[in-house]
């Protein structure tokens, strides 16, 4: 008898169980599709109405390296990750001939903002280069290139990604950088707010590949064809001189 309530307890307790385990299952879909609701009505207020292929508001980039002229009536950003080997790609062979054909004019800037697609390396590096950033401003892009040189040299498995390694390559390509204040910062973390600031651009935007290209808003279908780039910039330049 008393095996028998008690079974009867079990079957109710299972059930009571399985009822509330059913009732967080709703309850987190349903926070999940408020949350995209949410979403997608910020990015559709920020598209154009009459040109869903532009973002009408361009990233905020206070606090983000920009290269070239500030007055520029083109902007590009990458969305890159340091230890995407598409973006070392990007790097090493659409980026200098957009520096060359654009950057170089004073027609273009260009912006980085980081992307943690990669986890803890990507995350280690971003700090890294940040922290740079912070410390000596004129000489990042030097530090940027040098670490998507390191990925090409070491392939983007990660192992690689130490702290001494980032130490040495800012002592190599950073003069005069203060290279125990930087390995405070890397170890402490201290760019972290850069990063989570890159993140919710990442989240506000969509970005959901690397490299994404963004040209006055406007995002390229593949980051790889330059001369889609060149088209969009021109077109843009041309829209502006009238
Ligand atoms: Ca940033």
């Amino acid at each position: 008898m008393a095996s028998k309530q008690s079974q009867k307890r079990k079957r109710s307790n299972n059930q009571n169980n399985s009822g509330m385990r059913l009732l967080i299952f709703i309850t987190i879909g349903l926070i999940g599709l408020a949350a995209l609701l949410v979403a997608l009505n910020a990015m559709k207020d920020n598209r154009e109405a009459n040109n869903p292929d532009r973002f009408a508001e361009l990233p905020k980039l206070e606090g983000q390296p920009v290269l070239g002229n500030s007055d520029a009536p083109v902007t590009l950003i990458e969305f890159g990750d340091y230890m995407c080997p598409t973006c070392m790609v990007w790097d090493e062979t659409i980026y200098p001939q957009l520096y060359d054909d654009y950057v170089s004019t004073g027609d273009v800037q260009f912006a980085f903002v980081n992307v943690l697609f990669h986890g803890e390396q990507s995350q280690l590096i971003s700090l890294a280069s940040e922290s740079v950033f912070a410390q000596a401003p004129e000489h990042f892009w030097e530090y940027h290139d040098a670490l998507f040189d390191a990925q090409a040299q070491h392939g983007h498995a990660g192992e690689w990604v130490t702290v001494d390694l980032l130490l040495a390559l800012a002592e190599e390509h950073v003069p005069g950088i203060d290279l125990a204040q930087l390995e405070e910062d890397i170890v402490n973390q201290t760019a972290m707010p850069e990063l989570v600031t890159d993140m919710n651009l990442v989240n506000e935007y969509d970005v959901r590949m690397t490299p994404t290209v963004m040209i006055n808003g406007i995002v390229p279908k593949n980051p790889m064809d330059y001369a889609e780039i060149k088209r969009i910039i021109d077109r843009e330049l041309e829209a502006e001189s009238q």
